[in-house]
This record gives structure tokens, C-alpha cells and sequence, in this order.
């Protein structure tokens, strides 16, 4: 699964879509707060999390500035903040999909 085509529509929010036709859309402010990177996620060091503190946010925390993809499975964030770390892989942004009808699918997992 991958998708066909990334686009920001609108100040706050991008839209993907996927070779499964399956269209995504989501917030900045989803996408910053589930950065996936160690800083933002913690670490897990012998099934242990450890959990980052929470930092003090800097203007610009929930500004996309710039967008790349990384090889053929993820896509690197810039925030308006500089914070650049977090890979999105294609798996983990189809699982942050909030749409109805992933929501639906996420209720009935075990
Ligand atoms: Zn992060
Ligand atoms: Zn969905």
C-alpha cells in the first residue's frame, strides 16, 4: 500500500490518497502530535517506554513547512518549529487514517 498522491488542502490540513482508492485526510495537529520519532514518541529500551518530557512549544509547532518523501516508504515532516526527525511511514500514516470508515475497522480489533 502506498499512495498515489500527497496534497495539502488547506492551511491546516493534507490529503492523501491511496493506490486502494482509499482518500485520507489529515490535520497538522494530528500528524505533530503523533510524531513517531524518539524525541516526540519515547524510547522503548527493554520493553520499557520511556516516555520524552513535554516540551515548551515554539511558535510554529503546528506549521507544515515542507514535506519529503524518503525512499519508498515514508515521508519526512519539516514543522514551522524545525523539528524534522519524525518519519511517517506509509503504514503508520494509513493507521492514523480518522476517517468513518477506519474508524469503524479500528473498533472492532481486539
Ligand atoms: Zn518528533
Ligand atoms: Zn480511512
Amino acid at each position: 500500500m502506498r499512495p498515489v498522491a500527497i496534497k495539502q488542502t488547506s492551511a491546516d490540513s493534507l490529503r492523501i490518497t491511496w493506490d486502494d482508492n482509499h482518500v485520507s485526510s489529515y490535520m497538522f495537529k494530528l500528524l505533530r502530535d503523533e510524531c513517531p520519532c524518539a524525541e516526540c514518541k519515547g524510547e522503548t529500551v527493554l520493553l520499557h517506554t520511556y516516555k520524552p518530557q513535554a516540551l515548551a512549544q515554539l511558535p510554529g509547532h503546528y506549521e507544515l513547512k515542507s514535506l519529503q518523501q524518503v525512499g519508498s516508504y515514508a515521508i519526512q515532516i519539516t514543522w514551522g518549529d524545525g523539528h524534522a526527525t519524525g518519519l511517517y511511514s506509509w503504514q503508520y500514516l494509513r493507521d492514523l487514517c480518522r476517517c468513518s470508515e477506519c474508524d469503524e475497522k479500528n473498533k472492532f480489533q481486539p
